[in-house]
């Protein structure tokens, strides 16, 4: 039987007290998770755990599908989202550098606008999956 979402969501909500270490033959990062037995603590991933359930029973248990959520929720922006932030940092900055008296024309002079130029024109490009032209 597959774990309950209840139960996840309930690990999930302790995701606060667990301790985030990292295995130290490959550096792959895990989890101690407290169970809820009195002392007992597990080593969990995202495709595993050290829980009778995770032994015992097919498909992830509880504190696995906990950490994968997690993770999920930490993860990197998608592409869209962090074009739409670029997009806005972007206008913002051209607003205050012309504020601050630059040029128009200038404005590819400011490092930081030129860089954000080339960023938004790679994650338009990858987005309508055209290539870029060097
Ligand atoms: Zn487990």
């Amino acid at each position: 039987m597959a774990a309950r979402p209840a139960a996840v969501a309930s690990v999930l909500a302790r995701s606060a007290q667990w301790t985030s270490t990292r295995r130290k033959s490959d550096g792959k990062p895990f989890y101690y998770i407290q169970g809820n037995t009195p002392g007992s603590v597990y080593m969990t991933d995202a495709t595993g755990c050290t829980c009778s359930s995770a032994q015992n029973r097919p498909g992830p248990c509880k504190h696995s599908l906990a950490v994968a959520e997690y993770l999920a929720r930490r993860a990197p922006k998608s592409d869209a989202a962090l074009l739409e932030q670029l997009k806005a940092d972007h206008v913002r900055h051209a607003k205050v550098l012309v504020c601050v008296g630059w040029e128009h024309d200038e404005l590819y002079q400011n490092p930081m606008y030129s860089q954000r130029v080339a960023h938004i024109a790679r994650l338009e490009s990858a987005a309508t999956g055209a290539t870029v032209a060097a």
